[in-house]
């Protein structure tokens, strides 16, 4: 690899009870889960946008708007395979990233395994080179009074 670029990403659900929570491609214990048009999971919205942002692409509501029916409930790992799909025909490759959570309930330590290998494998790369990391807002915030669910992804891509 000789040319590399970085992206961010930010995305922010409201959380309402009785709502299935996704995260990283995988179905959370909860007793709320994202507000959403899609199955609302807002770490794989943030990788999206990380990963069009890291080749100026715009973002995921350019790519996939809300407004269509087509994304009506949609599993959010076929955004991840589209997004892919995309990069991966402009000769790009993941190198490595990393995605933070800001979520105060439930613990989400027992699922952050798989979420990594879950994103991992829609990324076509190693679990390795996949970070997910978790933190409370110390109750501070929409977050911290379990309002809602936010998360920030960085990306680096090679080819
Ligand atoms: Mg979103």
């Amino acid at each position: 690899m000789e040319d590399f670029r970085i992206g961010n990403g930010y995305d922010v659900h409201a959380l309402a009870e009785g709502l299935p929570l996704w995260l990283g491609g995988v179905k959370i214990e909860s007793t709320s889960g994202c507000i959403a048009h899609s199955d609302g999971d807002v770490a794989i919205h943030a990788l999206c946008d990380a990963l069009l942002g890291a080749l100026a692409l715009g973002d995921i509501g350019k790519h996939f708007p809300d407004t269509s029916d087509e994304f009506n409930g949609i599993d959010s790992k076929i955004l991840l395979k589209r997004t892919m799909g995309l990069i991966n025909s402009m000769g790009w490759k993941v190198v490595n990233a990393d995605v933070t959570i800001a979520m105060q309930r439930p613990k989400l330590a027992p699922y952050i395994l798989q979420m990594r290998e879950t994103l991992a494998t829609l990324m076509e790369i190693s679990a390795e080179r996949v970070s997910v990391k978790a933190t409370t807002t110390e109750k501070l915030g929409f977050v911290g009074r379990g309002e809602g669910c936010e998360v920030y992804a960085s990306v680096l891509l090679g080819k």
